[in-house]
């Protein structure tokens, strides 16, 4: 015969059994501690979907056809806490295999393309990077955990300022923000190591060009929309050697007033 008394749910006691009342009321505190407790770990950017980041890094980036290679390069892109950049009700998407809506109409980048563009830059830990589309801020924080220094320059104010917050609420301290028109680049702080063009231009920009360090390389998508090819540009004297590496779809490089 079964006991039912002995299974009833503990919510289902009769109120005069007080000392076990008590009992299940300190139970139920300790799992709502608990409970709260794992919230909280939950919270941290590095603990949370950092089972996501690993699939990402393993499907998306090592699989076969993607061929990422860089130990460093998967390393940042295991650690970087990519939906930190990205707005939070679209949380869940940020390690999906695609770009993600960033507001103003623009995107943060495919994670392949991320780890693809900084992976064709070579980056030493010694570099100062220039990068032009700051977007959401990911790239250059990804950049960050690899070079000395990373100026990021973006044209939509808003968006220049909420990657600023966002990099330095996460402690990415060696990221300089600048809004502004990136075609120009930073001349204050050249010549870099390498340059990362994150918009389409529908030509390279010679600012950019001069303001590359010589022997150094600049990973660049051009053309429109429907017919963009990713350039790896190596700077040799006055000669600048291209080849393109990738189609690519990026939104175009917009030219400030
Ligand atoms: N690297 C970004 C994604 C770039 S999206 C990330 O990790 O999230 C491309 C960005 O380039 C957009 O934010 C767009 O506003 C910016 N952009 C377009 N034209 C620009 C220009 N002339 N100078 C600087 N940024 C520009």
């Amino acid at each position: 015969m079964v006991n039912l008394r002995a299974r009833t749910p503990v919510f289902c006691i009769l109120p005069s059994d007080w000392a076990y009342n008590v009992f299940v009321c300190e139970a139920l505190i300790v799992l709502l501690l608990v409970q709260l407790c794992m919230s909280v770990c939950d919270s941290q950017p590095l603990t949370k979907f950092s089972a996501e980041r690993k699939q990402m890094v393993e499907e998306q980036l090592v699989a076969p056809g993607r061929d990422i290679k860089n130990q460093r390069v998967l390393d940042a892109m295991a650690t970087v806490p990519r939906h930190e950049f990205v707005p939070n009700a679209l949380e869940r998407f940020a390690y999906v295999d695609g770009p993600v809506p960033i507001g103003y109409g623009q995107t943060i980048s495919q994670p392949f393309i991320v780890a693809f563009m900084t992976e064709q830059l070579d980056p030493k830990p010694t570099d100062r990077v220039l990068e032009i589309g700051t977007g959401s801020g990911y790239q250059a924080a990804v950049l960050s955990r690899l070079v000395a220094e990373v100026y990021t320059i973006e044209i939509i104010e808003p968006l220049a300022r909420r990657a600023e917050a966002d990099l330095k609420r996460l402690g990415y301290n060696n990221v300089k923000v600048h809004a502004g028109d990136g075609y120009q680049g930073w001349p204050e702080h050249a010549p870099f190591d390498a340059i990362i063009v994150t918009c389409a231009p529908d030509h390279i920009p010679q600012p950019l060009v001069e303001q590359l360090r010589d022997g150094r390389r600049m990973v660049i998508p051009v053309g429109a929309l429907e017919n963009q090819q990713l350039y790896l540009l190596q700077k040799h004297g006055t000669k600048v050697e291209q080849q393109a590496v990738l189609p690519v779809r990026f939104v175009p490089m917009t030219r400030g007033p």
